[in-house]
């Protein structure tokens, strides 16, 4: 960007990114394009649309330059980690790299980001007027389709077992709606182009009913400031905002719609919702009946009803950041050498939950476990199962004591808050249900406990079909937790059950129920 704008040629090329990448270059400059998130990198670079790929080191796919190759786009590795044995043009003659690049279609690894921003725009207005860069025709995509003999491969080696073989029937017969339909479920992976024996490029085919529209999202912001946490500590701390949820990571998952429903569905319930990475960019890609995305409909605001893209994956940091704030600012922790007692801070009182719906990789469900270490439960999409990392209470049975600070005595809560820890749901609606259970505290008055119990029992009978949930006892202590709309029918079903009241408790910490050389005080401010 710096070297187009300093050679004044930003109206010759166009810069766009894919993925984490599209979110720093459009915190930068106005006038550059987010294309999509990971998942769509596959149809992005197979489209041909890009005369040059540079990458980075992270989410970027190891067979990026046979995949450019393919299409005549020619790839500039940039970082040192990930250089794909291309050759290093870094100490080349910048008009030799290029006239390599163009001539001989070669793709380098070039480690100096001046040189190789002035390499990528050379060869981009040198190779634009020469390529073709139409997207299929329909006509062209019906011919290939008819090649299709519905043998169901690809769908047997869909990860989403998307129903391609009657895709490929309705894109032959002209019809287009149902294919567009799957194409906002499919992951990009390219499994299906590899499997088919026609040898149909099924992605590529996909192009006719890829959606032309476009979208707005708010540029990534970067750190939640410190007076907005002093304005917002209390109420998260006492419940009153019912939680803080932040979606991160990649777009692996069953539909992409899947998390401008969940941003929004929490926005509308005035939780302070947060996201980054391609979860921010996919949580845009969804308008309502007024043609308005998430970002539109909610302030950008770290407050109640607030959408806040914070920015790429590298953010995520800004997110747990935010919670350290919290107990920093809020509740006066100090910061250094004291990772400890700010986490136990954040798991018994601070009611945030992070929903990884879409891992793509080992990397991106690690985040995940960077959240889970200060003390924030995190959902995972269904595909994340197969990471087999969760951690799973068994509410009735675990042991739920917890020091309480003020009295200075172990309390048995029989509480299970928050339930788990790391846990995969199976769907947007279980994931919508278990959102606000997890965002539950020890540390919520009863005010706050009846916000949270009410979105809690207010979803569960939206996507779970009616009724109470079954451990809605384990979380009212005392009948003020109980949320009014739903007083009459909750009081009858734990009076069923024999529920009995229990004191909720002052300044819960596990400070003091484990071997550890903090002392008690430390956690009392
Ligand atoms: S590229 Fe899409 S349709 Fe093909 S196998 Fe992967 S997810 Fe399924
Ligand atoms: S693998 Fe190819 S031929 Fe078989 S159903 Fe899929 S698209 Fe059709």
């Amino acid at each position: 960007i710096d070297y187009l704008q300093e050679n004044n040629l930003y109206d010759k090329v166009e810069v766009a990114g894919i993925c984490c990448t599209a979110l720093e270059t459009t915190r930068y400059s106005d006038r550059a394009k987010i294309v999509g998130p990971l998942s769509r990198q596959l149809f992005f670079i197979r489209s041909g649309i890009a005369d040059v790929i540079m990458t980075d080191e992270q989410c970027i796919r190891t067979d990026m330059p046979i995949e450019a190759g393919k299409v005549d786009s020619r790839v500039i590795a940039c970082l040192d980690k990930a250089m794909y044995g291309l050759e290093d043009a870094t100490e080349w003659d910048t008009e030799e790299t290029v006239k390599q690049m163009v001539e001989d279609k070669k793709h380098f690894a070039i480690l100096d980001p001046k040189k190789a921003a002035e390499v990528a725009a050379k060869v981009a207005m040198e190779i634009a007027p020469q390529r073709r860069k139409e997207w299929i025709t329909e006509e062209e995509a019906t011919e290939l389709a008819k090649k299709c003999t519905q043998c169901d491969m690809c769908e047997r080696v869909c990860p989403n077992l998307l129903g391609l073989g009657k895709a490929m029937k309705d894109i032959s017969e002209g019809n287009l709606d149902e294919p567009q339909k799957l194409f906002n479920k499919c992951i990009g992976c390219g499994k299906c182009d590899q499997e088919c024996p026609q040898h149909i490029p099924i992605l590529r085919v996909m192009q006719v009913v890829a959606s032309k529209e476009t979208w707005k999202i708010r540029a990534g912001r970067g750190p939640i400031m410190d007076t907005e946490i002093r304005n917002v500590g209390a109420p998260i701390t006492l419940g009153t905002i019912p939680g803080v949820i932040a979606f991160v990571g990649c777009s692996n998952y069953p539909d992409i719609e899947d998390v401008a429903d969940m941003v929004d569905e929490f926005a509308r319930r005035k939780y302070i919702v947060v996201l980054t990475g391609c979860a921010a960019m996919v949580a845009g890609m969804k308008k309502d009946k007024d043609g308005k995305t998430v970002y539109e409909k909610y302030p950008p605001d770290f407050d109640a009803g607030g959408v806040v893209n914070v920015g790429s994956c590298v953010s995520n940091a800004h997110i747990t950041g935010a919670a350290i704030k919290i107990a920093n600012i809020f509740a006066a922790l100090p910061l250094r050498a004291n990772y400890e007692v700010m986490a136990d801070y954040v798991l018994n009182r601070v009611g945030a939950v992070g929903v990884a719906w879409g891992a793509m990789s080992q990397k991106a469900a690690s985040i995940g476990t960077g959240c889970n270490r200060l003390g924030i439960p995190v959902i995972l999409g269904p595909h994340s199962a197969k990471y087999r990392r969760l951690y799973l209470s068994r509410k009735e049975e675990d042991d739920w004591r917890v020091m309480d600070a003020r009295k200075r005595e172990i309390v048995d809560t029989g509480e299970p808050s928050p339930e788990h820890l790391a846990y995969v749901c199976e769907t947007k609606e279980k994931a919508m249900v278990m959102i606000p259970k997890l965002c539950i505290r020890k540390n919520d008055t009863p005010q706050g406990r009846a916000i949270k119990l009410n979105h809690y029992i207010s979803l569960y009978k939206k996507y779970m079909g009616g009724g109470l949930p079954e451990d809605l006892h384990l979380f009212v202590r005392r009948d003020a937790d109980i949320p009014l709309v739903y007083k009459k029918e909750a009081r009858v079903y734990l009076k069923e059950i024999g529920w009995q009241p229990k004191e909720p408790v002052g300044l819960p910490t596990f400070i003091g129920t484990y071997s550890t050389k903090v002392p008690l005080d430390a956690v009392i401010h």
